[in-house]
C-alpha cells in the first residue's frame, strides 16, 4: 500500500490549475458524483480549482474568457459540442490555453474524434497521462468551430428540433427533426465560392468540415485532417424529400461520394450567399444566416487528447 502511495504522489502534472466549465444538461446526478470526485483528485494532487455551471447559451464562452484572464492553464468543458465550441470560443484570446474535454451527457463528437475517454474521470485523468495536441480550429464570419459550419437543410433541422425532445432523446431527437424538416423544407439555392473562385456548383446543403464526423457516426467528409489546414466542403446539389433520405442513406454507408450530385472541395476560405434567407450553425448551434465567410486556422486550438 505504501508503495502504491509513493507511486501516486510521484504523479506530477504540467498543469498547475483547472478550471471546469460544466453543462447543467447533463442531469444532477451525473454531475454530483462528478464534483465530488474530481474535487477530491485535484486535492490530492494539489491543483488549483474552480468549477462553474452554465446557465444559458453565451455562459460557456464568457466563463472561458474569464478563466483565460485569470491564468488558468486549461479549460476543461464538461458536456456536449455545444459547451466545447464556446469554451473553444473563450480561450481563443490566448494562445497559451489548453482546452480539456470532459464528454458528460449529450452527444461529444469532438471527443470521439480525438480518442478522449468518455469516461468523465478518465478524461480528467489526461492531466498527467494526455499530451497537448494543437489542432486545427474552423471560424464562420467571428465565430469559432472545432466541428463543422453547415447551412440549408441540416441548419432548418436544427431550428426545428424539438428542445424537449432532445433533452430525452438525445441525438434521435435529430432523427426526427431531419424526417420532418426533409419534408417542410423549403429549399434555398445556397452559391459557393472556393478560395476566392465562383464556382458552377450550387447546393441546397453545403456543409464545411473542419472534423470528418457528422453526428456521431456518419463520416460526411472521409479525407477531412485536423492539421492539415484546409477545410473539407461537402455540396449536395438537389432537393426534395427523396433526395435528402438518399443523401442520408449514402453518407451512413459511406456511398456518398460516389454520387454524381456531391460535390466535395478542400480549401482554405470558402464563401456561401444566397438571395434569400438560409440560416447557418456552427457545431450544431445556429449563430445567423447567410452570407458566411469560412476560413481555418491551422493548429490553433490547444487541445488535451490522450
Ligand atoms: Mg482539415
Amino acid at each position: 500500500m505504501k508503495l502504491l502511495d509513493l507511486f501516486i504522489k510521484k504523479r506530477s502534472s504540467k498543469f498547475r490549475s483547472a478550471y471546469v466549465i460544466i453543462n447543467p444538461a447533463a442531469g444532477k446526478m451525473q454531475i454530483n458524483k462528478f464534483l465530488n470526485l474530481s474535487k477530491s483528485y485535484f486535492k490530492k494532487y494539489k491543483i488549483k480549482y474552480e468549477y462553474s455551471l452554465t446557465a444559458s447559451q453565451g455562459d460557456a464562452s464568457r466563463l472561458a474568457h474569464k478563466a483565460v484572464q485569470d491564468k488558468y492553464d486549461i479549460v476543461f468543458a464538461a458536456g456536449g459540442d455545444g459547451t466545447v465550441n464556446e469554451v473553444a470560443n473563450g480561450i481563443m484570446s490566448s494562445s497559451k490555453t489548453v482546452l480539456g474535454i470532459i464528454p458528460l451527457g449529450t452527444v461529444n463528437i469532438l471527443s470521439l474524434e480525438l480518442n478522449i475517454p468518455q469516461n468523465p474521470l478518465k478524461a480528467l485523468d489526461l492531466i498527467f497521462e494526455g499530451r497537448v495536441n494543437n489542432i486545427d480550429i474552423g471560424k464562420a464570419n467571428d465565430k469559432y468551430f472545432v466541428l463543422m459550419a453547415g447551412c440549408g437543410f441540416d441548419s432548418y433541422a436544427i431550428y426545428r428540433v424539438n428542445l424537449k425532445l432532445k433533452k430525452y432523446l438525445g441525438a434521435i431527437a435529430y432523427i426526427f427533426a431531419g424526417l420532418y424538416s426533409a419534408i417542410k423544407y423549403k429549399p434555398k439555392k445556397i452559391n459557393i465560392n472556393i478560395d476566392n473562385h465562383r464556382i458552377d456548383d450550387v447546393g441546397y446543403f453545403v456543409v464545411a468540415e473542419n472534423a470528418g464526423s457528422y453526428g456521431g457516426m456518419f463520416k460526411l467528409a472521409p479525407y477531412a485532417d485536423f492539421n492539415d489546414g484546409l477545410l473539407d466542403v461537402c455540396v449536395f446539389k438537389k432537393y426534395g424529400f427523396f433526395e435528402v433520405i438518399r443523401y442520408f442513406w449514402g453518407i451512413a454507408l459511406g456511398q456518398h461520394m460516389d454520387f454524381p450530385d456531391v460535390r466535395y472541395y478542400q480549401c482554405r476560405n470558402v464563401e456561401l450567399f444566397s438571395d434569400e434567407n438560409v440560416l447557418l450553425h456552427t457545431d450544431g448551434e445556429l449563430i445567423g444566416s447567410l452570407p458566411v465567410s469560412v476560413t481555418v486556422n491551422k493548429e490553433r486550438l490547444k487541445i488535451l487528447v490522450p
